[in-house]
């Protein structure tokens, strides 16, 4: 690393295009940063010993087999680039999946043993998110998926949103056309920071709502009336399960679980129709995706389309953001931490 600070302000630019394209040739350089010879050879020159070091054997510039690819030394342009972004756009998405929940304190179910810590009564029969999450365990161990379910929305309910959620919530309120969420996330916490329920795509629906497991009549209620009492230590409801008010059979959230085929995506899909009518009159809206990891790409198909369509994309992933995009602005932050930083950055702009 280098002790002084780079005379050239391209520096850390001109460096990121070396590393990004594996090409520490000046006439590279010279096209990216669109700069003469004289300036592109001297910053070469620069980069010797961090970026790019000269072999003298092969006479030749190669990348330097120790640079550093993992510190993101752009990431003060990066946040003001982001909030110049926002204060132009007219029309604003948030593409959410569960890394945005983590700055809330809510549990992040990374492998068995990290849900298993979380869930200890569940760690003893070894059963995994997978397992205690899916329609096969509300039909064969109705009283522990229901105590598993009671106690996450019990924790949800008592949980407030950070206070990205309001900055977004802000942002999207001064935008012309306004804002859209779309969100893998079922813990209801965009609405309870503010944002229209009209406004929120769920796509995998939603904790606050249930539906019955013979999905009867097809109709959807709230658990405003719910009140769980969970033995935490067994993972297990206490007193009578919860039923469908029209039949009579055993009640269950309106999420979509694994190997779900009784999901009622009813609701769901109003929530989408509203989103698609609103895509078509908000052109090529900003998306600012957060938290939506490449492991279920719902979310992270979604902006993809959005970004064919035009749109510009800040991406916010603080495990799997790809620093060196030259075409977005992608920043490996946490939620909160990234988007502070954005507000801070937005307050120059007065
Ligand atoms: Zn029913």
């Amino acid at each position: 690393m280098l002790a002084a600070k780079p005379s050239d302000p391209l520096y850390y630019q001109a460096r990121q295009h070396v590393l990004y394209s594996n090409d520490p040739g000046i006439s590279h350089l010279q096209r990216r940063l669109r700069i003469g010879y004289q300036r592109a050879i001297a910053l070469r020159d620069a980069l010797a010993g961090d970026a790019v070091e000269y072999r003298s054997d092969t006479d030749s510039w190669q990348i330097h087999p120790q640079a550093d690819r993992v510190t993101d030394f752009l990431i003060e342009d990066k946040l003001a680039h982001a909030a110049q972004l926002i204060y132009n756009a007219k029309a604003l998405v948030i593409a959410a999946g569960a890394g945005i929940g983590i700055d809330s304190g809510l549990p992040d179910y990374r492998g068995d043993e990290g849900f298993w810590r979380a869930y200890p009564a569940l760690g003893r029969s070894r059963l995994r998110f997978e397992s205690i999450a899916s329609p096969q365990a509300y039909q064969e161990r109705p009283a522990t998926a229901w105590g598993f379910y009671g106690h996450r929305l019990s924790l949800y309910r008592a949980t407030t949103p950070h206070s990205g959620f309001d900055l977004l919530h802000a942002w999207g309120q001064r935008m012309q056309q306004g804002c859209f969420v779309f969100t893998s996330n079922v813990d209801g916490h965009f609405q309870k920071a503010g944002f229209p329920s009209a406004r929120v795509y769920e796509c995998h629906g939603s904790l606050h709502r249930l539906q019955c497991t013979a999905n009867c009549q097809g109709s959807i209620w709230s658990t405003v009336d719910l009140y769980p009492q969970v033995n935490e230590a067994a993972c297990e409801w206490l007193g009578e399960l919860p039923t469908c008010p029209h039949c009579g059979a055993l009640a269950r959230p309106n999420i979509q679980m694994f190997d779900d085929w009784h999901w009622n995506e009813k609701r769901s899909a109003q929530q989408r129709m509203l989103l698609d009518m609103w895509l078509d009159s908000a052109q090529a809206p900003l998306v600012i995706e957060i938290g939506a990891g490449r492991a279920l790409p719902t979310v992270r198909n979604f902006t993809r389309r959005m970004q064919q369509r035009g749109s510009r994309l800040i991406r916010i992933n603080l495990h799997e953001a790809n620093i060196h995009n030259p075409g977005d602005i992608e920043l490996a932050l946490g939620a909160n931490e990234a988007l502070e930083g954005i507000a801070a950055q937005l307050l120059q702009h007065g």
